[in-house]
């Protein structure tokens, strides 16, 4: 039997990442927020290019979080996981809002 990851912090998977914005809407103490845009994709076949968003940035502020884990269970996409405890602590506020570099750093596979 594989032993579970115990819950820690929140990681990011940005190439899974919609931008759709429900994690950031239910997240009940708004410590996400996210940066997008939209471009266009012609696929083969299609009579008009299909509009898709890009994540540009997206951020977590631990220093809000309470580690609920509703972003993990809302995410249709399963972008955000339990990733182990990691060292994260800061001088000061500013700095424990991490963001998708770091956060994507974090992604353990399953
Ligand atoms: S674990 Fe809870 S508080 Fe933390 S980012 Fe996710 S929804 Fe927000
Ligand atoms: S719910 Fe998931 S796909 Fe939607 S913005 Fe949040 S992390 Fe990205």
């Amino acid at each position: 039997m594989t032993a579970l990851p115990r819950r820690g912090v929140i990681a990011l998977i940005p190439d899974d990442c919609t931008s759709c914005l429900i994690c950031v809407q239910e997240c009940p103490t708004w410590c996400i927020s996210l940066d997008s845009h939209t471009e266009q994709v012609a696929e083969p076949g299609a009579r008009r290019p299909r509009t898709v968003s890009v994540l540009d940035r997206f951020t977590i502020d631990f220093g809000l979080c309470m580690y609920c884990g509703i972003c993990v269970d809302v995410c249709p996409f399963d972008a955000l996981a339990w990733a182990p405890d990691v060292d994260y602590s800061a001088a000061s506020r500013p700095g424990l809002v991490q963001d998708t570099g770091t956060l994507a750093s974090w992604r353990i596979d399953d």
